[in-house]
């Protein structure tokens, strides 16, 4: 027994087990033949389809190939030809059966569409190469993210907490150059390099740490976004689609149905149009980290980058933000206005917002403010899976992807599985 290659055994045990399901499971599917619902269907373009024949086709399961036949139609009218048995399993236009469906998409949502393909092989005994993986994850995510439109309904029941956060904020995500056209950006040259992925979050700060200031609660975060217009609402009739995924997430959350309710985000004007449209009684605080990130950049720009005068000037500043200090603040940034225009945008920057930085006044409001909670869901959300060098998303595709991922990071993929399931055996 010791000369057992532990491992090659149990691989070759695996397979063979799931051979014999496989088959087993393939005559059980294929000796019903209920499918035939006899010789016209309604085809989806409004007219009608008419029966051909049975057809095999072979589908990846978590069992490896399994070949099913099916009932087949085709409309002479619209020239497309359907089983409606790959539809009540919800594979149409996939290779694959629901539960290697769910594999791709918790593969696809973390690591590229090649490491997916090698971790399926890897995990499952499953080849799928990384041009299907894309494909197939593609369309789960464009499924997810109209599931996503459509489905408000809170997602829990219980009492809420007293206190709710919803944050908003953005990240630049690596575009390919046909989706940059005619846009405005960041390089040297006045060119765009990425485009904006756009986030909502949600979560509650009722724990305290061992100094008794809030933290985030474990679990309670929840993500919504996606590459899209978030045009100012006082200019536009219906609100932007980012105000839309901004509202849904809400209301899933029953975000305004808290006590008390706090929208943090960064200066960006649309967010604060948002914020105010949806939620007038919300308490509006200016994520304290960007406000930093800004007093790092005019000290920066004063004293010359990584300088030890320029840290010691911003420590300072840092400071007089943290103690809500905010006249000094405005001294010292006005001591450098006329020289550095640095300074004098953040002066313009912290005026704009004084109301949102009473950092003190939030504190002893027991108001969660020190932690970068907003900051590191962006990194959760976009940064490994959305901005290695090498990647060049298209808008559509890095969309669904991000469906997909919000998703799974909020612990929704089991309920949207389950939905998609029924939805499919009720249509
Ligand atoms: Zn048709």
């Amino acid at each position: 027994m010791d000369k057992l290659d532990f491992e090659a055994a149990e691989i070759h045990i695996r397979n063979s087990v799931f051979q014999i399901a496989a088959r087993a499971l393939e005559l059980r599917i294929n000796a019903d033949s209920s499918d035939f619902t006899g010789p016209r269907r309604p085809c989806s373009c409004g007219q009608t389809a008419r029966y051909v024949d049975r057809r095999e086709k072979t589908f990846t399961s978590v069992l490896g190939g399994l070949k099913l036949q099916r009932a087949y139609y085709h409309c002479e009218f619209c020239g497309k030809g359907f089983c409606p048995r790959d539809r009540t399993f919800g594979m149409d236009g996939n290779p694959v059966t629901p539960g290697v469906l769910r594999m791709v998409g918790s593969a696809t949502s973390e690591v590229s569409f090649e490491i997916s393909s090698g971790l399926l092989w890897d995990l499952a005994g499953l080849r799928i190469d990384a041009k299907q993986m894309e494909r197939i994850a593609e369309r789960l995510g464009q499924e997810m993210a109209e599931d996503e439109r459509h489905e408000t309904t809170p997602f829990e029941n219980g009492e809420l907490p007293p206190t709710l956060y919803l944050g908003i904020d953005g990240s630049g995500i690596p575009v390919r150059p046909e989706e940059l056209t005619g846009r405005a950006g960041k390089q040297a040259d006045g060119t765009a390099k990425t485009r904006e992925g756009k986030l909502v979050i949600v979560w509650s700060a009722e724990s305290r740490d061992k100094e008794g200031l809030p933290v985030r609660d474990p679990d309670s975060i929840t993500y919504s976004a996606a590459i899209e217009s978030a045009a100012t609402l006082d200019t536009d009739e219906c609100p932007s689609e980012f105000a839309g995924r901004v509202q849904r997430e809400a209301a899933r959350r029953r975000f305004t149905e808290a006590q008390r309710t706090v929208v943090v985000a960064d200066g960006a004007k649309y967010n604060w149009n948002v914020a105010f449209e949806l939620f007038p009684r919300a308490i509006q605080i200016l994520d304290i980290c960007h406000a930093k990130e800004h007093l790092n950049e005019v000290a920066n720009a004063i004293y010359g980058k990584g300088s030890p005068e320029a840290e010691q000037w911003a420590t300072l500043r840092k400071e007089e933000l943290e103690d809500q200090r905010l006249e000094e603040l405005l001294a010292a940034l006005n001591a450098h206005a006329d020289t550095c225009k640095e300074a004098k945008t953040c002066v313009g920057y912290v005026e704009g917002n004084l109301h949102r930085m009473r950092y003190r006044e939030f504190r002893a409001m027991g108001l969660c403010i020190t932690s970068n909670i907003v900051e590191s869901g962006c990194k959760v959300i976009f940064t490994s899976r959305f901005k290695h060098s090498a990647m060049h998303w298209s808008v559509a595709g890095a969309n669904k992807i991000l469906a997909i991922r919000c998703s799974k990071r909020s612990g929704r993929l089991e309920d949207f599985f389950e939905r998609r399931a029924q939805q499919k055996m009720a249509a």
